[in-house]
């Protein structure tokens, strides 16, 4: 789960980072009163979307009156902000944050990340901040600095000291800098976070050293034990398809084909996709229904893959352990009864009942096309793909 800038930099100023002061607004009016509440002679006008590079966007605007701090907020407010993150349909801007412009003297990179291969966390510095880290990984990739965290003893302060020595940082400002980044670790490893990005952490005039942008990113699989962060979820910001699977317990992942697939078992999904490519289509999403999946489970899996407006054919593939191929295929009827498919659907049963299984689906009269192995229900479901979508053309 991914969070806001703002509600990132409440968090981690309880970790000891320092952050310029600022508010959040609603309106354009509410802009200004914060702007006001600041009364500095500038201030910073920032669109909360989850996404970074909003600064090459539009997104960031530094104001020098209150005219500038309306007239941005009115431009930035109830538009999809486009970033080379967000996709071509963009992210919607409701909140804004206010903020105390910053005088900045040198911009810094920190992030912290989880490393698969080292499975530790991951210290990632960078003297030539500003920019995003895959810009600087092309552009001065010996800049980087990399530090591994050993999860027995974490972050400890000469290793912080050595990453603040190698971004040359002004001898002075080393014990600040310190601070900032063991309390950076400690946000990550307390609240269950799997990224903290600060870019630009910045060294300001006055040789404070602030974290100007902040981005964390959260497990989802330890939320339940964070109500606090749970509660910072906008659901405004998310993949929508993803959202309705999420909320009714589906593992479900969008993704940019036309062939939706509903699969029990997260290996078997995968294979799925592969077979799928393999025959020559693309597949519109991941989705695992789970064990036992009643009538009702797969209905509500039809419904979420029928949230993409791409779908444009169906695989349902089961191989039934713990599943019942009777219970899968009455869902199946249901949801082509209760929602009226208009797409073509191939079903593969294998496994537990698949004989009563197969006589519901022969039984409804209906028009589902079957298929006794993985590959030829993948062969199946993109030679009706091709054809429905040759058909339609030709109408
Ligand atoms: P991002 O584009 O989404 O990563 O948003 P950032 O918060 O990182 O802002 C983008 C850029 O705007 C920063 O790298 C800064 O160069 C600039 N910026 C942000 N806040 C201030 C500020 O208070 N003063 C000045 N002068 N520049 C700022
Ligand atoms: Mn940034």
């Amino acid at each position: 789960m991914d969070i806001h800038e703002y509600q990132a930099k409440e968090l981690l100023q309880k970790f000891g980072v320092g952050v310029p002061r600022g508010g959040i607004a609603y309106s354009p009016e509410q802009a200004m009163y914060r702007a006001h509440e600041l009364s500095g002679e500038r201030c910073v006008v920032k669109a909360q979307i989850h996404s970074g590079a909003r600064g090459k966007a539009g997104g960031v605007r530094v104001c020098s009156c209150e005219k500038e701090v309306m007239e941005a907020a009115s431009w930035m407010l109830g538009r999809k902000l486009v970033t080379h993150q967000t996709g071509p349909q963009g992210k919607l801007v409701s909140r804004l944050y206010v903020e105390e412009a910053t005088d900045i003297r040198q911009e810094i990179y920190l992030g912290f990340v989880l490393d698969r291969k080292e499975e530790r966390v991951v210290v990632v510095a960078s003297a030539a901040g500003g920019m995003e880290i895959e810009e600087i990984s092309a552009n001065e990739p010996d800049s980087i600095i990399r530090s591994v965290v050993d999860p027995a003893v974490g972050m400890q302060n000469f290793q912080a000291r050595e990453i603040a020595f190698q971004l040359d940082l002004d001898p002075a400002l080393i014990p600040a800098a310190v601070k900032m980044i063991t309390g950076c670790y400690r946000a990550l490893r307390e609240l269950d976070a799997t990224m903290v990005e600060i870019n630009p952490l910045v060294v300001t005039g006055a040789g404070e050293i602030v974290a100007l942008d902040a981005k964390m990113a959260f497990d989802d699989n330890a939320l339940f034990r964070r109500p606090d962060i749970s509660e910072l979820r906008d659901k405004s910001q998310e993949d929508p398809r993803e959202t309705y699977a999420e909320d009714r317990g589906l593992s479900y992942i969008g993704l940019e084909g036309r062939i939706g697939c509903i699969v029990n078992g997260a290996g078997l999904a995968m294979a799925t996709l592969d077979m799928i490519k393999m025959a020559g289509g693309e597949p519109a999403n991941f989705l695992d229904v789970g064990g036992g999946a009643s009538p009702d489970r797969v209905l509500m899996s039809f419904k979420a893959v029928l949230n993409d407006p791409n779908v444009e054919a169906i695989l349902v593939n089961i191989f039934a352990g713990i599943n019942r191929c009777d219970w899968i295929a009455e869902g199946v009827v249901r949801a082509v009864q209760e929602l009226d498919l208009d797409v073509p659907l191939v079903v593969r049963l294998s496994g537990t009942n698949v004989a009563e299984g197969k006589r519901i689906l022969d039984d409804s009269g209906l028009d589902i096309a079957t298929a006794d192995t993985l590959a030829e229900a993948a062969e199946a479901v993109v030679a009706a793909w091709k054809t429905s979508i040759t058909a339609e053309e030709a109408v």
